[in-house]
């Protein structure tokens, strides 16, 4: 999953459903299919040629087998859905698992994989790329207009881009209730062997996601279960590769400025995951190489708690000699109190002067003025919204229990619930100041909570 890109989330008037046959169009590419969904304004060609790039990068980078086209990708066949059911159906003994392919069950492999058709009666059945002599899962690479699209739909704004399938978990977690139209486009993302992202995403968050991609295969064709390993591990696995790409070292002085408070790989802050979790990559290819990590990773013996743990003074005498310029250490504390999510959270209502010092923030442009800047600035409560704008900022509530539940400071879970209780009342009050005055204040508490650690600390 990508936190951390800052992309300018313009307020687009949330999706309002206009009535088409389908919520979401189907374009094949090399490895799978790009699904765009509510019709983002893109350059659709120049969208599929930077993502077949991205994933010839990636696994490039790696020294890994790029996975290869099926020779009728560009074709892939429509069949009656009856016609496709009966036939699965005529098989059941398929459909227990238990065959040789690590990706794709018998019944996958004998009837293929298939995705909604151009009308309820058909199935588009998407021929298989090969990776590593293996048949694999085409992968599902969904675009939205916009960040908000997306993440109103899973009623979750913490994140920019995510790989790994989400509808199931959604589902579950929320209580929302769906339309036909979102059910159908929150299905095509089922699988694990799938991307979504905005159309506002850069490529270093494609590069990001396809790096969870070709981690996921490796390991799973080891027996593995990426999802098993430490974030720490799988998402600074997947920044050191996309900043290796963009030639964006940032983690390095963000990693060194933790390192040298004294920080312990054994207990990284959630907002720090990202950038130390890359230096940690970054150290461990510098020891064993690019193929000796990759071992490591798809290793089922490896216990990553204590390897994680006895690297922290290796770790440590790596960065302390890293120095830092003013915009570097605005940085640290930017990304130490998360800035980029309390962004995301604000994004209906955040004044462009703020966003500005964002901007000059990430940038390493920034001061450690411009955070009581940046605070100062969304502190002062917004004149009263449009109906459109509450319901966008009401829909912000449930993303406090996901980043708390991602927090390892138990103290946090009794704030996050007051916040969350005092936050519906004011909503179904309407009472907008007290509302907002209590939103700013759980951004504070439960997403920043860690900036009490002053960046200026740091020698
Ligand atoms: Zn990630």
């Amino acid at each position: 999953m990508r936190k951390f890109a800052l992309a300018l989330t313009l307020f687009v008037a949330l999706f309002s459903v206009i009535c088409l046959a389908k919520p979401f169009t189907l374009v094949p590419w090399p490895y799978g299919v790009i699904a765009l969904v509510q019709t983002p304004s893109i350059d659709q060609q120049q969208f599929v040629d930077d993502a077949t790039r991205a994933v010839k990068d990636v696994f490039s980078f790696w020294d890994l087998p790029v996975p290869a086209p099926d020779t009728n990708w560009a074709t892939p066949t429509q069949t009656s859905s009856q016609a496709w059911w009966n036939m699965a159906m005529q098989h059941p003994e398929m459909l227990i698992g238990g065959g040789e392919n690590p990706f794709l069950s018998p019944m996958q492999l004998a009837f293929g994989t298939a995705y909604p058709g151009d009308d309820p009666e058909h199935e588009l059945i998407v021929p298989y790329p090969v990776w590593s002599g293996w048949k694999i899962m085409p992968l599902t690479l969904g675009v939205f207009p916009s960040g908000e699209s997306m993440n109103n739909l899973v009623v979750d704004y913490t994140f920019s881009a995510s790989f790994g399938g989400l509808a199931g978990y959604t589902m579950l977690r929320s209580e929302r209730s769906w339309t036909e139209d979102e059910q159908e486009i929150l299905h095509l993302f089922w699988d694990r062997s799938s991307i979504i992202m905005s159309a506002e995403g850069d490529k270093s968050s494609l590069s990001h996601e396809i790096s969870h991609w070709a981690a996921w295969l490796w390991c799973q064709e080891h027996g593995v279960q990426l999802f098993s390993l430490p974030r720490l591990i799988t998402e600074g696995f997947a920044d050191y590769t996309a900043d290796s790409l963009t030639h964006d070292d940032s983690w390095r002085t963000i990693g060194a400025a933790w390192a040298q408070q004294g920080g312990n790989l054994a207990d990284v802050p959630r907002q720090l995951l990202y950038e130390v979790g890359a230096s940690v990559i970054s150290l461990l290819v510098q020891e064993k190489g690019k193929k000796g990590l990759l071992e490591m990773l798809a290793d089922p013996t490896v216990d990553w708690s204590k390897e994680i743990s006895s690297l922290t003074p290796a770790w440590r005498r790596w960065l302390a000699a890293v120095s830092f310029s003013t915009g570097d250490l605005a940085r640290y504390e930017a990304v130490l109190e998360d800035l980029a999510l309390c962004n995301r959270l604000l994004a209906p209502v955040l004044p462009q002067e703020a966003y500005e010092v964002l901007k000059r923030l990430y940038d390493g442009r920034g001061t450690i003025q411009d955070i009581d800047h940046f605070w100062d600035l969304v502190s002062q409560v917004p004149p009263e919204p449009s109906e459109e704008i509450w319901q966008a900022m009401i829909a912000r509530i449930p993303s406090f229990l996901i980043v708390q539940a991602q927090d390892s400071d138990p103290d946090i879970r009794m704030v996050r619930a007051r916040l969350e209780i005092k936050l519906d009342k004011y909503s179904s009050n309407h009472d907008w100041k007290d509302f907002y005055e209590t939103f700013i204040e759980g951004l504070r508490d439960v997403v920043a909570h860690y900036g009490i650690q002053k960046a200026t600390d740091a020698n």
